[in-house]
């Protein structure tokens, strides 16, 4: 199985010049695009999204005794 570091490592294309960018690496080498950082809002979103899931399952099986 060949394995695709740029795959393994992901990569995304860039807005302004259209090339290839590691994902991890946040700042264009073609052109200097920078790309924005995930916020921390939508992580903040998940993060309260499982711990509403995680309440609900608890109602869920505390209701059902
Ligand atoms: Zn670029």
């Amino acid at each position: 199985m060949k394995v695709d570091t740029r795959k393994a490592f992901g990569a995304r294309e860039c807005p302004a010049c259209a090339c290839e960018v590691p994902a991890n690496n946040n700042r264009c080498p073609i052109c200097g695009y920078h790309f924005p950082a995930p916020s921390t809002t939508q992580r903040n979103m998940k993060l309260w999204g499982a711990l509403i899931m995680l309440g609900l399952f608890l109602i869920l099986i505390l209701g059902l005794r």
